[in-house]
């Protein structure tokens, strides 16, 4: 297990952050979700040892979350949301200097910037100061100076915060690469669920300091709900409100479509004995294709 964490309590003063976290990580590409505030990037600071827990154990690569910070930070990298620049230093020399600081040598580090920045598609602008790079190069330098010691492990915090769509496609090139050609596993923190979809294949969803649901994606949308979509015509509210009586879950869109996810072990035909029962036309019935957006709401539960 790369990770692996129990009963994880941590609070910010009275704030309490994380309220009994357990995970246990498989290999893979990991995507960690959860609406503002649900203890992200609590949970990303405890496993790289910024935090300590209030209570709780755990380890990152086999190494102690409590005592063996250094060594987490021997191999593991971590690309923070905010930026994280030395004003003043060109991406060579800040690559090289993160390589340092994670306990490479010096000279060893340099080799290494310059091959990392080559990587993500820096090479010809590794000497121009930090200052004058674009969003999607500031982007990549942050990858490259989170893999330039040769890490097992990497967290990503938000990875495609700010980018165009071809920026977002390029890095999300990279993270593809990183994971599946370089023998580094990847962590991604983000709010974009189509970048989660894409690249990973397992999901831990945190809400409101507590884990919502941890799993393949495949399998997680299986055991939780199926959706199907429906248009009805006539009085709707009672027939909503039934629905929702039913251990379902029901969204309406902007163009008056109805979303219901339905437990497992619910049966579809009950909508349209609610639908004869309050007297409503259903119009439109089909089972969707469930995306981990569809997921996420489920299991977060949608305003
Ligand atoms: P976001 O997606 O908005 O970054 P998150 O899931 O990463 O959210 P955290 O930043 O871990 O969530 O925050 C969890 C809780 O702890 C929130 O209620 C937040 O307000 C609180 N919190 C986070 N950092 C601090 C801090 N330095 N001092 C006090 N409270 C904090």
């Amino acid at each position: 297990m790369s990770v692996e964490i129990q009963q994880i309590h941590f609070s910010y003063g009275k704030i309490k952050a994380l309220n009994g976290i357990d995970i246990r990580l498989p290999q893979g590409a990991i995507g960690l979700l959860g609406p503002n505030g649900a203890g992200k990037s609590t949970l990303l600071r405890i496993l790289l040892g910024f935090l300590v827990p209030d209570s709780g154990e755990g380890s990152v690569l086999g190494y102690d979350i409590r005592s063996q910070q250094a060594m987490i930070r021997r191999y593991v990298g971590y690309m923070p949301e905010d930026d994280c620049f030395i004003p003043g230093m060109d991406a060579v020399s800040f690559t090289s200097y993160m390589g340092e600081l994670s306990g490479m040598p010096r000279q060893e580090a340099m080799k290494r910037s310059h091959e990392v920045l080559y990587y993500v598609g820096l090479e010809e602008s590794r000497y121009r100061m930090l200052e004058t790079y674009s969003a999607g190069m500031r982007q990549r330098l942050k990858l490259a100076q989170s893999i330039v010691h040769d890490p097992k492990l990497i967290f990503l915090d938000e990875p495609t915060s700010g980018l165009d769509p071809q920026g977002r496609k390029e890095i999300l090139e990279l993270i593809m690469d990183i994971s599946s050609k370089k023998d580094i596993q990847v962590l991604i923190s983000s709010h974009i669920l189509p970048d989660i979809e894409q690249t990973c294949s397992y999901v831990v969803i945190l809400n409101k300091g507590e884990m919502a649901a941890e799993g393949q994606i495949s399998e997680l949308k299986q055991v939780q709900y199926s959706l199907y979509e429906l248009k009805i015509k006539g009085e709707e509210q009672a027939f909503l409100d039934r629905l929702a009586s039913m251990d379902s879950q029901v969204e309406q869109t902007e163009d008056k479509l109805l979303k219901v996810y339905l437990s497992p072990g619910t049966d579809p035909q009950d909508i349209f004995k609610i639908a004869v029962e309050e007297k409503v036309q259903i119009r439109h019935f089909v089972k969707s294709q469930t995306s981990l957006e569809d997921l996420f709401a489920k299991v977060v539960g949608v305003d």
